[in-house]
């Protein structure tokens, strides 16, 4: 029994760069995803610190090229609702721009999870343009009926699950501290994987999702002793390998 961890960071904020330094020198390697037409712009990861992230082993990935919102879920102040059909082209413009890059491209880590994916028709559009797509909590997608599903809608997945969709097991949250460890803890008890979720790193006090530098030095730690425990840290091509052209 040891169980699988994926690491992930939505947004590619500047803070995630020192996140990612810390977790290289315990060697664990993260799933950031970047918005490319962000990329750069104030607050967000430079293209040349990416590129260094990738170089310590971590994986740069897609959450789109503007942060799209399709409008559906709760009301998102200042925020635009666009259609589906620029969504997916948000989507894809990010695909091949990170992928010229050297990015991966076609890994999507979907912004806003389920409510930005139009329905069944949307999420098979997704599949057919992306090799991999990560979800949010509670994702109802066909290629997850019958998994394994615990404490309401959060999932744990098969050890080496091979699905191209998947949804996040668990979000740091600065309200529930010990949250992550805990389903790091179920996922190691039943040989299963789970997959984290982490946002802003270094703010003030905390909020919701952006937790404090301290906060997430207890993490750290955390994940390091589940990996000398023998947890295993997965990337999603040990999942889903990229294809061969
Ligand atoms: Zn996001």
């Amino acid at each position: 029994m040891s169980g699988q961890v994926m690491v992930t960071f939505d947004d590619g904020t500047e803070d995630q760069y020192h996140s990612c330094l810390v977790l290289t020198d315990n060697g664990v390697s993260a799933v950031v995803g970047v918005a490319s037409k962000l990329m750069g712009t104030p607050g967000f990861l430079s293209i040349e610190a990416l590129e260094h992230m990738k170089d310590d082993g971590h994986f740069i990935c897609n959450h789109s090229a503007t942060h799209p919102w399709l409008g559906k879920g709760a009301e998102k102040p200042g925020l635009t609702k666009i259609e589906w059909k620029d969504v997916l082209q948000d989507y894809e413009s990010a695909k091949d721009e990170l992928n010229n890059l050297g990015f991966h491209g076609d890994y999507l880590m979907v912004p806003f999870g389920t409510w930005n994916i139009d329905g069944e028709v949307g999420m098979s559009s997704i599949l057919e343009k992306f090799r991999w797509v990560r979800m949010t909590i509670g994702a109802p997608l066909p290629e997850q009926q019958g998994l394994w599903t615990v404490d309401g809608a959060k999932r744990l997945y098969p050890r080496n699950y091979s699905g191209r969709s998947i949804g996040i097991t668990a979000a740091v949250d600065i309200r529930d501290k010990s949250r992550t460890e805990r389903w790091v803890r179920t996922a190691e008890a039943a040989d299963a994987l789970c997959v984290l979720v982490y946002h802003r790193v270094g703010h003030p006090v905390g909020s919701g999702q952006d937790i404090t530098w301290e906060h997430f030095l207890s993490e750290v730690k955390m994940l390091t002793e589940a990996k000398e425990r023998g947890v295993e840290f997965v990337l999603p091509t040990d999942l889903v390998p990229e294809e061969t052209k």
